[in-house]
């Protein structure tokens, strides 16, 4: 099935089109600046075919029309007919409680993801102006939604509950809803099928360590813990996010600073994390360059990186009572071998055996744990928009398969 992929933010769209059945991208790209007259609309073909354009797309609306002729245009695109596009599968950061899975996507979803608006107000408003946009211009194409928050809806209430006042969850839906879902499932999903083994047999821990990063406890295929959130803002460190966090420094901070909530919010999400701590870059590339020149605050923002990682692990592998693998992902878990080894540094007691030369190779799905190692590590690229692309052609296929049974 050829489908196609949207991440809608908030001034951009990302696109690939995918044919499922054999996995490739028959072309891919994005327009960046939405709202502006100076939108780039960038562009990429399977043959590597690549045009870049600049003008004035003021909306989604209009950015979706660009995708779509884009993808007809006669020197530059893949199909003759809009109806060779057979789905749209679009990634939606915030199902709140309400989905636990890829959905087909109704006027009763879209009225739920409004309703989830308050959840995410960066996120969800451009993925749903994308989804309107399709059934404007695709009014005739089914369309699914993928969800950032699924994969963990079925954390226990233990691991999703915060200590506070129980009514502020049910008021307020405020509760630990997890993100980086498509990634924790393609990568663990792989981890198990290069371990021979069935993914509802063994126990992962996932790391996606990108500019967000986030870790998950999966058991037997659920995701039973994890460490981002009521928001992406908790758990690990991040780029310039600051992660777990005593609650009382914000309020500290704020009457000491005299800052107001959004600047507060700025200085968590914004300010802190590597680039808080090390006051040199939020990138972990220039942060290990110079800290290896010897910048000690590089050393100290890498040191708490590595150190929170290995202090979940023992924390998931405790509340998984036992592990199988590891999966490093994300642009930090695919290409920092120093990342890697602070971390699975001293786990030996646990099962857990780093293969120093196999942590060195850098392409491709790869294990770099020894062949000795009980826990096995393996580095797994991440391919989120696949994910989308897959479960929007399940759920298309099955509902085909309704439709022509029902006739
Ligand atoms: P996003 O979360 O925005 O998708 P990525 O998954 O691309 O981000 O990850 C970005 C992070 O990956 C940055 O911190 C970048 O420095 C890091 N990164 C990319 N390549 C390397 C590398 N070779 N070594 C260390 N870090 C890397």
């Amino acid at each position: 099935m050829k489908v196609l992929v949207l991440n809608c933010g908030s001034s951009s769209v990302k696109y690939q089109f995918i044919n499922t059945e054999n996995k490739l991208v028959l072309s891919k790209g994005s327009i960046e600046s939405i709202g502006s007259s100076s939108a780039i609309l960038t562009h990429q073909r399977y043959d590597g075919d690549t045009i870049k354009i600049t003008g004035e797309i003021l909306d989604h609306d209009l950015a979706i029309e660009y995708v779509i002729a884009v993808l007809l245009s006669k020197n530059h695109g893949v199909i003759k007919d809009r109806s060779e596009i057979e789905a749209v599968g679009h990634r939606v950061v915030h199902g709140g409680e309400d989905f636990s899975g890829s959905v087909l996507i109704t006027d009763t979803v879209i009225q739920t993801l409004r309703e989830n608006i308050e959840l995410a107000p960066l996120h969800n408003p451009p993925n749903i102006k994308g989804i309107v946009a399709c059934l404007k211009h695709l009014p005739d194409v089914p369309m699914v939604g993928v969800f950032d928050t699924a994969f963990h809806q079925k954390m226990p209430p233990r691991a999703f509950l915060y200590g506070i006042p129980y009514l502020l969850y049910k008021r307020y839906k405020i509760r630990r809803y997890g993100f980086h879902g498509t990634s924790h499932l393609y990568v663990s999903k792989r981890a198990a099928e290069l371990l021979g083994k069935a993914y509802d047999s063994i126990k992962i821990i996932s790391c996606h360590l990108g500019n967000g990063c986030s870790i998950a406890a999966i058991d037997r295929g659920i995701s039973i813990d994890t460490s981002m959130g009521f928001t992406p803002l908790e758990g690990l460190l991040m780029g310039t996010r600051c992660g777990d966090l005593d609650p009382s420094i914000p309020l500290h901070v704020m009457a000491k600073e005299d800052l107001t909530l959004a600047e507060v919010n700025t200085m968590l999400n914004k300010h802190s994390g590597l680039m808080g701590i090390s006051g040199v870059s939020n990138d972990m590339r220039e942060l290990i360059k110079t800290m290896n020149e010897g910048n000690e605050r590089s050393r100290l923002a890498f040191e708490v990186f590595c150190y929170r990682i290995k202090k979940y692990f023992g924390a998931y592998i405790a509340a998984l009572g036992g592990l199988d693998a590891i999966v490093f992902t994300g642009g930090i878990g695919e290409n920092s071998f120093e990342v890697r080894k602070e971390v699975l540094t001293n786990l030996e007691f646990l099962g857990i055996e780093l293969d120093d030369e196999k942590n060195l190779i850098q392409n491709g799905d790869r294990i770099i744990s020894k062949d000795s190692s009980k826990v096995k590590v393996f580095v797994i690229p991440t391919n989120e928009e696949l994910v989308i692309a897959l479960e929007t052609a399940q759920i298309v296929s099955e509902l085909r398969k309704e439709m022509s049974n029902k006739s």
